[in-house]
């Protein structure tokens, strides 16, 4: 068949693969990333990622407790 569609041709080309979610390379679909660089990158953000959302949480709960005493204050 000589009509087959651009994704057909790339997918012959290339065969199945993924991209790396840290630097969109392309790789094997059995790995999770491309490098080991990327891998610890990526384990760095992530940690980076749950340390901010911490943070958020007890801002979040602190503006509660704020607001909660300027309510008892006021009432
Ligand atoms: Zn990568």
């Amino acid at each position: 068949m000589s009509h087959s569609s651009w994704k057909n041709q790339i997918q012959k080309k290339w065969g199945p693969h993924q991209h790396c979610p840290v630097c969109g390379k392309a790789m094997a679909p059995e790995r999770k990333f491309c490098s080991q660089n990327c891998r610890d990158s990526y384990l760095q953000k992530q940690k980076k990622q749950k340390k901010q959302s911490r943070y958020q949480i007890v801002f979040l709960v602190g503006m509660m407790v704020v607001m909660f005493v300027l309510m008892f204050v006021f009432m």
